[in-house]
């Protein structure tokens, strides 16, 4: 623990004429104050203000800050209060800490209004003293620093609460520094394992280019300095939380990202920046579009700095920032830098640099608080300036969410929590039934309605725009994609084994795994239904007398003879078996493979022309390695798999009638070439709530035409409606579905 010494040091070495006598009263005071209290780590309280306080003396704060973080959690913790501080310390000091106080309280988790109030709160403090939000941002910072001592439940709160407010703050007031460790820090509360994964990244990216980012220093050093510019040029990764944001904003994979390193060129004067970008894009390949002069056009927050990329050095592009050094201080620390301590005079408000940007946004953020607005306009406003590119939403229970702008109900689901997503089929927002895919607004009450029978399909991931939402659906779809090839191939071992009159059982194939080298028997079932491992050669691993030409070829009597009855209990499906040589023993009904859902990367495929809709008999067919084709049974390409029995599958709908999805179909239109036909049977189907997903024209005459249109459609029933509206069209001379 930091000793009452090294404190007045750290002081004394950047304010030689700081009060001794005030920083020890201080330190003396929390001492006594905090007593035995200890932190969650089993450390003495004592500790966290003594550090905090040392955070301030790296941004050369004034003592009465100094003072102030010694103090701040003693009025909310301890017996002390307002009245004994401004005795002994001054009211200047007793201010700050009283707004410090006040802070402490401050709790996401809260009531939307108590939120909105606390947020008011937090401007106000820091509306009487910007020293107030320079010693909260510390405080908070050394919070988490020490969070791996809590719960991981308040750790994800904790962090999160910083995501969302403190380390916006911190670079809304241009202190960066604080902002990236409390960004970093956050990010890995809130989402250790990406965080985790990046810092795996980073660190095998260092082995291969390690000694990249050196002679990358070195050559621009050099060539700076062959033009007379001495410059300080220094290489640096990104941090892992906005890498982590880049590839979430993007949807990229880490390898796709050009600019893990970033390098900066520290010069003396503004000529030398602009200088320094001569000899860089003389010397090398600029990257166009990425130049940026903040010189001339500093950011809200004050940040100066010339921004380039080139190529043509290192492996990948190189991005630049070129800035003078009292630039980059207050590039580092924003605010604070303007707060720095200037020759012996106290700091305060008084102080700050009138010119700072950041700090007319907070006086203007809260003259506003004047006017008397409410606590929820005024959060409304403030958090729309302040995360201009977040919207907050808010759960019923009050519990407030952040997303990024555009992010949709979905997004908010998998925010509340991964299984709210997965079973996600509806939503209320502010009360009325919407879209999941919907996007919210700042200030949304979101209400999302569950259903343990809800698929995830990859579909969803089109849905949402957060990278958690989307790394859960993923997740979900993979994990269902393989549910179903365990039932697919549970499916084909139960055929195959009927045929050599064989019982299946899970336990029997269970001595065969290590044959197959498979861990668990879900691995081998869904091998067995993805096409890598076929029946055959389970077959052949248990019993080695069967040879694969017997499993394929044999024929039973008793096999065909419960086929009439097998395939779906239907005479015309029955029919269609009979003509499978081969096809011994379709399976039962019962024990049929449901099909629900529907998409690119599913297990599950419909028939390439014409599709399949709920209501049509269907069967499936397997495709070793990319799954299950279905078919409605009457479709004419079927017939190309009829020496193939062992890719036929017994499939049935499972389709719930509360779950809108869409299946495909193809329809042939027959209609008047003439202007305004195409128009009103696109109309048409999409009155009844179809898509149409395509249209090709055939000529047939010069007044006829055919159009072949792929539409999404609900079921059969939805299918018949479209083709009986289309055939009352005076235009229409026939509608027809293809395949069916
Ligand atoms: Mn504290």
């Amino acid at each position: 623990m930091m000793r009452q010494m090294d404190l007045v040091d750290r002081v004394l070495r950047y304010n030689p004429s700081a009060n001794e006598d005030l920083l020890n009263r201080a330190y003396v005071y929390a001492m006594r104050a905090h007593g035995t209290q200890k932190r969650e780590s089993g450390d003495p309280y004592l500790s966290h203000p003594l550090e905090v306080a040392a955070i301030l003396t790296d941004m050369k704060l004034d003592e009465a800050s100094i003072v102030a973080a010694v103090l701040h959690d003693t009025i909310e913790d301890t017996a002390a209060t307002r009245e004994d501080i401004d005795t002994i310390f001054g009211p200047e000091i007793g201010g700050l800490v009283e707004g410090l106080t006040k802070l402490k309280r401050l709790d996401l988790v809260n009531k939307r209004t108590a939120q909105a109030e606390n947020f008011r709160k937090l401007l106000l403090a820091v509306a009487q003293d910007v020293r107030v939000l320079l010693v909260k941002l510390a405080d908070r910072l050394h919070n988490m620093r020490t969070l791996n001592h809590v719960s991981p439940e308040k750790r994800r709160r904790i962090g999160e609460e910083t995501l969302e407010i403190y380390a916006p703050l911190a670079g809304r007031m241009g202190m960066q520094a604080i902002r990236d460790e409390l960004e970093d820090l956050s990010f890995r509360a809130v989402m250790p394992e990406a965080a985790a994964t990046i810092a795996e990244r980073l660190e095998s990216l260092r082995k291969n280019y390690g000694g990249v980012i050196k002679r990358v220093e070195k050559d621009i050093t050099e060539a700076l300095a062959a033009q007379g510019i001495k410059a300080q040029v220094v290489g640096r990764e990104k941090q892992p939380y906005s890498i982590w944001r880049k590839m979430e904003r993007k949807s990229i994979a880490f390898e796709q990202l050009s600019d893990i390193y970033g390098f900066r060129v520290l010069v003396e004067t503004t000529p030398e920046c602009y200088a320094v970008l001569g000899v860089v894009h003389t010397r090398w390949q600029i990257v166009p579009g990425r130049f940026k002069d903040y010189i001339s056009l500093p950011k809200e927050n004050d940040y100066r700095s010339l921004h380039t990329t080139i190529v043509g050095i290192g492996e990948q592009r190189v991005e630049l920032q070129v800035r003078t050094r009292a630039m980059h201080d207050i590039a580092e620390n924003g605010i604070a830098a303007h707060a720095l301590y200037k020759d012996g005079v106290p700091g305060g408000p008084g102080a700050l640099n009138s010119e700072s940007r950041a700090y007319q946004w907070l006086r203007r953020t809260i003259e506003r608080l004047n006017q008397g607005t409410t606590s929820e306009e005024f959060l409304e406003h403030t958090k729309l300036e302040l995360f201009h590119d977040k919207v907050f939403c808010f759960t019923p229970k009050g519990r407030l969410i952040a997303l990024p702008q555009g992010a949709t109900s979905l997004d908010f689901a998998y925010a509340v929590h991964t299984d709210v997503g997965n079973r996600a089929v509806g939503v209320k927002i502010n009360g009325r039934i919407a879209p999941l895919m919907a996007p919210l607004h700042n200030g949304d009450e979101v209400e999302i309605a569950g259903s343990t029978k809800q698929t995830v399909t990859p579909a969803w991931e089109q849905m949402v725009v957060t990278g958690k939402a989307r790394a859960a659906i993923r997740r979900a779809t993979r994990e269902a994609r393989r549910e179903q090839f365990k039932g697919f191939g549970r499916q084909i071992l139960r055929v195959a084994f009927e045929k050599i009159e064989k019982v299946y059982s899970d336990d029997a194939l269970k001595s065969v795994l290590p044959r197959f080298a498979m861990a668990s028997l879900d691995d081998l079932l869904a091998a067995v239904g993805d096409g890598e491992v076929s029946a055959g050669e389970v077959i052949g691993a248990l019993w080695p007398d069967y040879k694969k030409e017997r499993v394929a070829g044999r024929r039973s009597g008793a096999g065909a003879k419960r086929s009439v009855d097998g395939w779906f209990g239907l005479s015309r499906a029955a029919s269609l078996v009979f003509r499978v040589p081969g096809a011994s023993s379709p399976p039962r009904a019962h024990e049929s493979v449901p099909i629900r859902g529907v998409g690119e990367d599913m297990a599950v495929r419909f028939a390439p022309n014409g599709g399949a809709v709920p209501g049509d008999r269907i069967v499936g067919i397997i495709t070793p390695g990319e799954g299950i084709t279905i078919y409605p049974i009457q479709s004419p390409d079927l017939v190309q798999f009829d020496d193939q029995p062992e890719r036929w599958l017994d499939v049935r709908w499972d389709v719930e009638d509360d779950q809108k999805n869409l299946f495909p179909a193809r329809i042939v239109v027959t209609a008047l070439n003439e202007p305004g036909t195409l128009g009103a049977v696109a109309t048409l189907i999409g009155q009844t709530g179809a898509n149409i997903d395509n249209i090709g024209f055939v000529a047939l005459s010069p007044d006829f035409r055919d159009m072949i249109i792929d539409v999404s459609v609900w079921d059969l029933k939805h299918l018949d409606t479209i083709l009986r509206q289309l055939r009352a069209h005076p235009a229409v001379s026939k509608a027809e579905r293809v395949n069916g």
